[in-house]
């Protein structure tokens, strides 16, 4: 598995691996209900036998979970999540949390910080400063081999599945899981971030064909994530410039976890403090960081399995 992603940057080989719905639902199960079990993502989600376990042990091999066995009587087999994949945390709370801000998810459930016994909210600062941090006050520099090109590979099995949306009011997140679940979107998203903003650019810089740049492009003024000029040219929205709080720990994960090629790497800086990219998720409540352990989703017993 590994071996078609190496000459990827870490953010290619992140997206390569996370750039799938089901993958995202299955991260998300793990971390929101505590899931370990083949068993329990396959109950959770409707899940298909094949596809889950495609996608486990593609996990597995990337180093997200481990098999690990427990004894219940006799000796059995569970998921566990490891260093890198507890890293993932954060990324999953960006996506929750864009999601009910901008993406008409307000039924999500609310995530309380057990430190301060309030609503969390979680907002992006960075990690040096703890000033708020929003893309546009920051810098990207791209490495020389930073490129989008072959971001976009297909993955053998990206056209045989696509997840029913099951809307269980837990945390189905049908717009990150769009952005995210495809990876010329993810990438088309990091290009506008990173500043480009005519189709003809967009489609010299990712190595795009035109007709699917054309329907990524459409959807994402559906989604509202871009806005038109009408004269070629696509800007980000307010939606999308908020997606930055997820894509910047997706770029810190992957450029932290992944070994990727010299110069391939993007150097995010928050502009004024001069400090490179440390995303941390701070509690509006109190101010203070948020982190795992100190956490929990406010998942209501009456609406958990509501379907
Ligand atoms: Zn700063
Ligand atoms: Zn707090």
């Amino acid at each position: 598995m590994d071996g078609d992603n190496k000459e990827l940057s870490a953010i290619g080989q992140a997206l390569a691996i996370l750039g799938d719905r089901w993958v995202l639902l299955i991260l998300q199960r793990a971390f929101l209900r505590r899931i370990r079990t083949f068993a329990g993502w396959r109950d959770e989600l409707g899940t298909s036998e094949s596809v889950l376990a495609t996608r486990l042990k593609e996990l597995v091999g990337h180093g997200i979970f481990e098999l690990a066995a427990y004894r219940d009587g006799r000796t059995r087999y569970e998921y566990r999540l490891t260093a890198r994949g507890l890293g993932l945390w954060s990324l999953l709370v960006a996506i929750h949390s864009w999601e009910r801000d901008w993406a008409d998810r307000a039924h999500l459930p609310p995530l309380m910080h057990d430190l301060c016994g309030d609503e969390a909210q979680p907002y992006l600062a960075c990690g040096a400063c703890r000033k708020p941090m929003s893309a546009r006050d920051t810098h990207t520099e791209q490495g020389p081999l930073a490129s989008f090109e072959r971001v976009g590979l297909p993955r053998r099995h990206r056209r045989t599945v696509r997840p029913e949306a099951r809307p269980d009011m837990i945390g189905y997140c049908p717009d990150s899981m769009e952005i995210l679940g495809d990876r010329w979107s993810t990438t088309l998203l990091a290009a506008a971030f990173l500043g480009t903003r005519r189709f003809v650019d967009f489609q010299s810089r990712l190595g795009i064909a035109p007709s699917v740049l054309t329907d990524r492009l459409r959807r994402f003024v559906e989604l509202g994530v871009f806005a038109s000029g009408g004269d070629g040219s696509y800007r980000l929205t307010d939606k999308g410039l908020a997606f930055f709080e997820v894509f910047a720990f997706l770029v810190d994960w992957a450029q932290r976890e992944l070994p990727a090629p010299e110069g391939s790497a993007l150097t995010i800086t928050h502009r004024p403090c001069g400090a490179e990219l440390e995303p941390v998720l701070l509690c509006t409540a109190c101010g203070e960081p948020l982190a795992r352990r100190e956490v929990r989703f406010a998942l209501l017993p009456s609406v958990e399995h509501g379907h």
